[in-house]
Order: C-alpha cells, then sequence, then structure tokens
C-alpha cells in the first residue's frame, strides 16, 4: 500500500509559486501513482475539499457535487484544478488498468503539529495557528475578506482515525472509492472562529493579557494573498458515504479542537510556552 504525502497546500503558494503546486502536486505524484500501476500496489491518495472549489451546494457529496472552478486569471485555481485531475487519472488508472485506489478529502483538518512557528512567521499557517500565532506576538487577527466566510473544522486525531480505518480497509469496500474525512457539525465563520481562539488563550494566565489587548481586524483578501486569490464562502461535507464504508464518525466539538490546538502550543511545556 502507498499513500503519497508530498505536495503544496498553502493558498500563499498557489498564487505566487503556481508552477511549483503544478510540478508537485501533479507531475511528481503522477510519477508515484504509475508505479503504483506498474507494481500492482494499492494506493490511497490524498485529494483535497478544495476540489469543489464554488460549488453552490448546501453539503458537498463526493459523487454527485459539481466541481466548481473560478477562472484561469486567478491563479489559486492551479490547485484545486491539480488535485481533481489526478482524482480523475486514479480513476481511470482505475477503470482501464485495474488500479485499486481511495481518494480522501480533509475538510480543514486542523489540530496539534500541524503547523511550524515558520509557517505562522511567514503568514501561511492555518487559520487557528494563524491566529494564536499573532496573538502570541502581539500582532492583529487578521478577517480575511471580512471573516463571514465558514469552514467545517475536524480534530486532526477523528481525520488520522479516518485515514487508519482506510489504511486497514477492514471490509475491503473501498477499492474506487472517494471520501470526505470532516464535520459537518464543526461549522464557524472565521470570525467567529478569532473569538474563540483569543478566549481560550485568555485561559493561560500567561497570555491573558495579550488576549484582553488583542485586536481583530479585517483585511481586504487581496491585501493578504494577493491579486490571484478568491476565498471560498462556504464549505459542508456530507460525510454520509465515509460514515456507511468505514463506520467511523467524527467525535470533537470545535471547542475540543480550539482547546487541544491552543494547549499544544501554549499550555505547560507546549510548544509556544
Ligand atoms: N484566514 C483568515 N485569517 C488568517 C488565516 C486564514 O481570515 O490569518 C481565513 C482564510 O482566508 C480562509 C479560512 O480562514 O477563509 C481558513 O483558512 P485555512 O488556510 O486554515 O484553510 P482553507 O480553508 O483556506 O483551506
Amino acid at each position: 500500500m502507498v499513500l503519497p504525502l508530498v505536495g503544496i497546500a498553502q493558498p500563499a503558494y498557489y498564487v505566487k509559486n503556481p508552477l511549483y503546486v503544478f510540478e508537485l502536486d501533479f507531475e511528481q505524484n503522477l510519477k508515484i501513482v504509475r508505479m503504483c500501476v506498474t507494481h500492482s500496489k494499492r494506493v490511497l491518495f490524498p485529494s483535497t475539499s478544495e476540489v469543489y472549489g464554488l460549488c453552490p451546494d448546501k453539503e458537498l457529496s463526493e459523487d454527485e457535487s459539481l466541481l466548481v472552478l473560478g477562472p484561469v486569471s486567478k491563479m489559486r485555481w492551479i490547485y484545486s484544478c491539480s488535485k481533481q485531475m489526478m482524482d480523475r487519472v486514479l480513476a481511470a488508472y482505475g477503470q482501464e488498468r485495474g488500479l485499486r485506489f481511495t481518494c480522501f478529502r480533509p475538510f480543514n483538518w486542523t489540530g496539534p503539529r500541524l503547523d511550524e512557528p515558520a509557517d505562522a512567521e511567514r503568514g501561511t499557517a492555518r487559520v487557528i495557528t494563524q491566529f494564536l500565532f499573532n496573538l502570541v506576538h502581539g500582532r492583529p487577527l487578521h478577517l480575511v475578506g471580512g471573516g463571514r466566510q465558514r469552514r467545517s473544522f475536524t480534530s486532526i486525531h477523528d481525520g488520522i482515525d479516518a485515514l487508519l480505518a482506510i489504511v486497514r480497509n477492514e471490509r475491503n469496500n473501498l477499492d474506487g472509492e472517494i471520501l470526505n474525512i470532516g464535520n459537518p457539525s464543526n461549522q464557524a465563520s472565521v470570525k467567529e472562529l478569532a473569538h474563540l481562539v483569543r478566549d481560550a488563550a485568555a485561559a493561560y494566565p500567561k497570555y491573558a493579557p495579550l488576549a484582553a489587548a488583542a485586536v481583530i481586524t479585517d483585511i481586504p483578501e487581496d491585501d493578504y494573498y494577493g491579486k490571484g486569490y478568491a476565498d471560498v464562502q462556504h464549505r459542508v461535507p456530507s460525510i454520509a458515504k465515509a460514515e456507511r464504508l468505514l463506520d467511523w464518525r467524527p467525535k470533537r466539538s470545535l471547542e475540543d479542537i480550539v482547546r487541544d490546538t491552543v494547549h499544544y502550543y501554549l499550555g505547560d511545556g507546549g510548544a509556544w510556552a
């Protein structure tokens, strides 16, 4: 079994280094996929919730939702398009050459150990880590485009549980399947999230003054990401298929996720404490 995990999944790169994103996420991974075909290896491939792009469905469904991308002039879609192409190539190898594959689509997996301080220093960390890093350094928490966009946040622990169930494939029912791995119950706007992070940090006496002083402020999308970006406003997975095929369901609430993440960085002996 092969699980290729190399890839760029940070929006700043989609706009600034689009060719690198295409070369690594598509071209280099294609070599691995072709080796899996040659050597008859099962492959578990990380797709992404980004492939749904601007699809208006209330819940995004693996086998029904349209994959809707913006114009070429918005460079950010090169990531979504590269990942979508790989999903299609995998499906084609499955159909024509019998490749055993399963794609999984993470929906804003978040939690401890996902981002390095260097990511946050560059402004490319996932949103919770980025907010926390800014707070700890006395910088404003930026709400891109006003922070009304909503996401469904998934605990990294729930994500890994799902991934291990895919690896085990106990019921041998996953070949050729694409699975959303997310938590539709954990929806919040980015603005609500900023307040949750600030409140969670305030519970640590050492950081309470910084939390009290933290400024939460709007920033235009172009100023934060550059011209080629366009944020997705709404992204909720249907997880009916993952629940059915994996006998899995996510357990951790958004409050658990924020608490876990803040504790990992700021708790006693924490990564930034
Ligand atoms: N975001 C924000 N401020 C930040 C970092 C991110 O408002 O400092 C927004 C970002 O524009 C997106 C959401 O938070 O709408 C989630 O961003 P993240 O990079 O964690 O994941 P994405 O959903 O973009 O894959």
